[in-house]
């Protein structure tokens, strides 16, 4: 055992955020506290629709990583992890950096898979951000117009055009939007209600939207005119290529090879096998919480609902582990360790760029003006525990008018 004791956390995602903002509570016993992330700021997910929406300003909807490591007086090394070695007790990052640990924490997220160049990824979420200069250069010049590809028609991408055609019909410009959704299967938002499905397909129709379903994009090229080149074919065979002005790449998410790599077991995506205390099976001072980490049994989807509700598990397990290590030297037994307990059924709240937001849960939903509401109090109370510099205290009263845009000029 290195001398202090070696908390890592690499990747300061969504599920990770409760251990780096209690972490002040391990360092002044003694701990020393690493943060492995390029990035300095966390977008929060539920957030960034509405931020291209005109909703959020940057700063409504972000974390600074670095702020709370500082502040818990830890290290934040701003490198990408390249490589982990468990035996070894190992990081390695790209600058070349080695780090060992004693106790490792896991939560990168996923990646877009084969994502091409010319298109804006998804995943990490702050990729997203760069759609943000297309849509203001358009904005702000009442002669220009823009053409935005998305390719994927799950939850991301809908509520992502959902809220940029909502911007551009507010302002008057729904006619200098030419938006379009690709998705492979045969209807936009598999795995959510019929009804729910077909409002979601009207709004965005209503505002000039095109979608194309059970239709594949095979290539997406620059081009020297600044445009992107989507070649797409459907089910039924037939060829088409469209010249947008940005490609939005929402089609799900893989793990990072990185996981893989490590020689630690992983599922059929290379996302690592955990158990419910968010534990790997093999290695009892490795944790993994948030899309990065499986549970078999569990079989969850990738979203932040999930990731969000492990956090305050994961900073348990590795509170007691940290303890234990400390103390005699040896790693907690599993039943010793919190059980992360999903949802029964995980809720999803979907701004639509209107005064009303969807909510959902199994076969469930609705869209009304109060769970566009309850879904700005939910995100706004979250973030809040990050970024209190930002939105102070948060209570029931930030319910009334709670609908409205904090941020209606979209203004950064
Ligand atoms: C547009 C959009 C909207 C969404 N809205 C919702 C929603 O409303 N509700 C919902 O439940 N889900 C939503 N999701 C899904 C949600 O974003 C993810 O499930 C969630 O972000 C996963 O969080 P995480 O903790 O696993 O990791 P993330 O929050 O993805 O964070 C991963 C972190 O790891 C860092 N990292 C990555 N690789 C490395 C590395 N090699 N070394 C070090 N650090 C690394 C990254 O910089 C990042 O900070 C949305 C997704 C998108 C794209």
């Amino acid at each position: 055992m290195s001398d202090p004791l070696h908390l890592v956390l690499v990747g300061g995602g969504h599920a990770m955020l409760p251990s780096l903002a209690h972490a002040r509570e391990w360092t002044d016993a003694g701990v020393k506290v690493t943060l492995v992330d390029p990035q300095r700021w966390l977008y929060y997910s539920g957030m960034v629709p509405e931020h291209l929406g005109g909703v959020y300003a940057v700063d409504d909807i972000r974390v600074d990583l670095r702020r709370l490591a500082r502040e818990a007086g830890a290290t934040h090394v701003a490198d990408r992890a390249t490589a982990l070695d468990p035996e070894a007790r190992m990081v390695t990052t790209a600058e070349g950096d080695t780090i060992p640990y004693d106790v490792l924490a896991i939560d990168v997220g996923g990646v877009n898979p084969a994502l091409p160049d010319a298109a804006v990824g998804t995943k990490p979420i702050y990729r997203v951000r760069a759609l943000r200069p297309h849509l203001k250069q358009v904005l702000d010049a009442p002669t220009e117009t823009l053409g935005l590809t998305i390719v994927g028609g799950g939850a991301a991408g809908v509520e992502v055009a959902l809220n940029i055609t909502g911007r551009f019909a507010g302002a008057g410009r729904a006619a200098d939007l030419s938006l379009t959704i690709v998705e492979q299967s045969g209807k936009i938002l598999p795995g959510f209600p019929e009804g729910m499905r077909a409002y979601a397909a009207r709004l965005l129709r209503e505002r000039g939207a095109t979608i194309r379903t059970a239709t594949t994009v095979d290539e997406v090229h620059g081009s020297d005119e600044g445009r992107a080149q989507v070649d797409m074919r459907t089910d039924s065979g037939e060829h088409d290529t469209i010249h947008p002005d940005a490609v939005l790449w929402s089609t799900g998410a893989v793990a990072p090879p990185l996981l893989r790599e490590s020689g630690l077991s992983t599922d059929g995506r290379g996302f690592l096998h955990v158990t419910r205390r968010l534990r790997t099976p093999t290695h009892p001072r490795i944790f993994a919480a948030g899309d990065c980490g499986t549970i078999p049994e569990l079989d969850l989807d990738k979203v932040g609902v999930h990731a969000v509700k492990q956090g305050p598990d994961l900073r348990a397990n590795l509170d007691t582990t940290v303890r234990r290590l400390a103390g005699d030297g040896s790693a907690p037994a599993a039943s010793d360790l919190t059980v992360f307990r999903p949802y029964p059924v995980a809720p999803l709240l979907l701004s639509t760029g209107t005064r009303r937001a969807i909510w959902t849960a199994g076969p469930l939903w609705t869209a009304r003006t109060w769970s566009l509401r309850l879904k700005h109090w939910v995100d706004r109370r979250w973030i809040q525990r990050y970024a209190p510099e930002r939105w102070g205290r948060v209570g029931w009263r930030s319910l009334v008018g709670a609908e409205a845009a904090s941020n209606p000029d979209g203004t950064e």
